[in-house]
């Protein structure tokens, strides 16, 4: 996605951030994992692709890195149908079902070695001519050059297996390579993943770890380290605290003169300069915070801290990597439009101050439905029938592990809460009547969903609610109900409101079971890396888990399950309290009864109701975030179709 890619880089540029890197960027064909999203550098007529972002990093001062990238046993070749190389033909993360390959990889002869090399400086050849800056050798992460450092990976009996100098060869080869290649205009980094070997003792250092960066201490122009596990680097915020890597991040500085970059979830300047201060990084290292806000150095440099759109750690962009999409955001619902609606995080066209618009609801979708409305101009009522604003996230937000998530409701309330052309009502519960008698030209109703009590059928289709004062939803729970245990938590839901729930009815100190239709307990969760650390979490905390059953009845203490692959192994739970975490439903009716009568609308001079968020569909806060926003940006846009631009492979002639 040359155009997309491009442009959301552009952006980054322009918002202050230093230096804007690609993301992993395949040297050749045998390393490739397609479907997902890595870029490739496998010949010339790639060039011109990364030129295009080149240019438009360029353009506003910044520098742009390349992160050249191979593979090894590391990836999956699925499209490009080559062999999996690697340093002794063992696989890496055989353990994780979403990386699982089907082939075994081939043990690299030395003519593998000298293509490897070769392939690393063309491609850095390529990404000279390109125009980038920085140019990236990966050894980290299980990948291609770190799986010659580990010996559990390298069994080689040659020069390149071994002691740790022979297993530290290929990656001061390619260095040097690359710098020779390129070095005279491009500065030469190295990726390198420090905990794992870290854990390994050394004879002459206090772990190999150490050794290498000493081996290697001067070596490449930039040290960029990080976690060997992506799913402990994107750690959400329900299981990290930013800034989370220092621990295997602070011994570097010491071991070369060369800066050293790291990432962090950083949103905090104060957390960003202590890393400085105390001499742990040179450069801090962003990919949430900088999805998040783009412009967060520029708000830091012109003194707009409180400016920062903060990341909430919900890792909603971490699954469109892999869902193979462009990376979607929950604060900054501009995150990979910026070329195909040319949607800019800062700019927004204006719209007609004589305008008034009605927004009711203010959870997330209404929040950012006046935000970007308010700076568009129009004159904006914000109500909510609550005195607190904030909807769903103000309630979520007190889950455990969820605190960050209020920073949605934060950002936007600071910003409208002072805009003059913004009035906000809280407290305010509006009628259909209301909303007729207010006579607003525009009305958005934001009123959100509300959880049922449904449950499914032995097919897996709704199969009506049930009932009974033990019967609860999650906004029973979250509204401070009281509840005997044991309880179940029967989940089809499948993202994070199970296990939060049982999170929290289990330190309040109830024997919680977790029943769930899926294979795994948050299934979905592992679209966004949080899956392993919520199952970790639910075994700390003694959560029982049941798996691959339907809930078919609630009775006298006991829930009855079976089998969702043939209905059998029928068996039953004690359970003096029920939450049915399944599906919501949209909080429509205000909406509907207004739409239903349209002359009742035009004689009260009403032209516009929309609907939005929850309301509209129920779904996660990135989609009621982004559903605010594109209200915003066309409520007088007309019928128009809202059109998007396509990227559209090149016809080869
Ligand atoms: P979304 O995720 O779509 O933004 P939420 O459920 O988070 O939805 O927020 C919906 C908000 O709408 C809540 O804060 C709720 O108090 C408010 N609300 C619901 N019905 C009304 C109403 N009739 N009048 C005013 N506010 C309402
Ligand atoms: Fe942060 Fe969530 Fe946005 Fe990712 S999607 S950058 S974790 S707020």
């Amino acid at each position: 996605m040359p155009h997309t890619r491009a442009a959301m880089r552009e952006v980054r540029a322009e918002g202050g951030w230093g230096v804007v890197n690609t993301g992993y960027c395949s040297i050749h064909p045998s390393s490739d994992d397609t479907p997902l999203g890595n870029c490739r550098m496998w010949d010339d007529e790639d060039i011109k692709v990364h030129a295009l972002m080149v240019d438009a990093v360029h353009r506003h001062g910044a520098l742009a890195g390349v992160e050249l990238w191979h593979g090894g046993s590391g990836t999956g070749n699925r499209y490009s149908r080559m062999p999996l190389i690697s340093a002794s033909g063992i696989s890496a993360d055989t353990t994780y079902p979403g990386w699982i390959n089907l082939t075994q990889s081939r043990p690299m002869d030395k003519q593998d070695i000298r293509d490897f090399r070769r392939w690393h400086v063309d491609a850095a050849k390529r990404s000279k001519s390109a125009g980038f800056d920085i140019i990236y050798i990966y050894a980290g992460m299980n990948f291609g050059p770190y799986q010659f450092l580990l010996p559990w990976l390298n069994k080689r009996t040659d020069e390149y297996g071994g002691s740790l100098e022979n297993r530290v060869r290929l990656t001061r080869e390619i260095i040097e390579e690359m710098k020779d290649a390129v070095g005279d205009t491009c500065a030469v980094a190295l990726r390198f993943s420090t905990d794992e070997l870290l854990q390994i003792p050394s004879e002459s250092c206090e772990s190999e770890a150490h050794e290498v960066i000493s081996m290697l201490s001067e070596v490449p122009d930039l040290w960029d380290v990080k976690s060997s596990s992506w799913t402990t680097e994107t750690a959400s915020a329900r299981f990290s605290e930013q800034g989370a890597q220092e621990p295997i991040n602070s011994f570097v500085k010491p071991l070369t003169s060369r800066p050293v970059v790291g990432v962090g979830r950083f949103t905090s300047p104060d957390a960003m300069v202590s890393q400085v201060k105390r001499g742990i990084l040179d450069f801090i290292g962003a990919a949430r915070p900088s999805i998040a806000d783009p412009f967060l150095p520029n708000k830091i440099n012109e003194g707009r801290e409180d400016e920062i759109r903060e990341c909430i750690g919900c890792n909603i962009c971490v699954s469109g990597y892999h869902d193979c999409i462009p990376v979607r955001c929950t604060q900054n619902p501009t995150m990979g439009e910026e070329w195909r609606r040319d949607w800019h995080p800062e700019r927004i066209p204006p719209g007609d101050p004589d305008q008034g618009v009605l927004v009711v609801g203010a959870g997330p979708a209404g929040l950012e439905c006046t935000r970007a409305l308010g700076l568009r101009g129009f004159a904006v009522t914000l109500t909510d029938a609550r005195e607190e604003l904030g909807g769903r996230v103000t309630i979520e937000s007190a889950l455990p592990g969820l605190a960050t998530w209020a920073r949605v409701r934060d950002y936007r309330t600071n910003l409208i809460q002072s805009m003059g052309n913004v009035d906000i009502y809280r407290g305010s519960q509006l009628c259909t009547q209301d909303v007729i008698d207010f006579g607003c030209e525009n009305v958005v109703i934001a009123t959100g969903a509300t959880w049922t009590r449904e449950i499914l059928s032995m097919t897996g289709r709704p199969a009506g609610e049930l009932s009974g004062e033990a019967v609860f939803t999650p906004d029973d729970i979250m509204a401070g109900a009281e509840l005997e245990g044991p309880v179940v938590i029967y989940d089809f839901d499948h993202y994070y409101m199970g296990s939060c729930l049982a999170e929290l009815l289990r330190k309040r100190g109830h024997d919680v079971t977790l029943v769930t239709t899926a294979s795994s307990v948050s299934a979905w969760t592992f679209m966004n890396n949080e899956m392993g650390n919520i199952r970790t979490r639910m075994i700390e905390l003694g959560v029982n888990m049941v798996f691959e059953n339907y809930l078919t009845g609630f009775s006298n203490g006991v829930a009855a399950l079976a089998s969702v692959y043939d209905g059998g192994g029928v068996s039953s739970v004690e359970a003096a309290a029920l939450v049915i975490t399944g599906f919501r439903k949209a909080n429509d009716a205000l909406y509907q009864e207004l739409v239903a009568d349209r002359d009742r609308l035009s004689d009260a001079g009403i032209n516009i109701v929309r609907s939005i968020g929850d309301c509209h569909v129920p779904g996660a806060i990135v989609h009621a975030v982004y559903s605010g926003h594109e209200c915003a940006r066309t409520i007088d846009a007309g019928d128009s179709e809202q059109a998007f631009k396509k990227e559209r492979p090149m016809i080869m002639v």
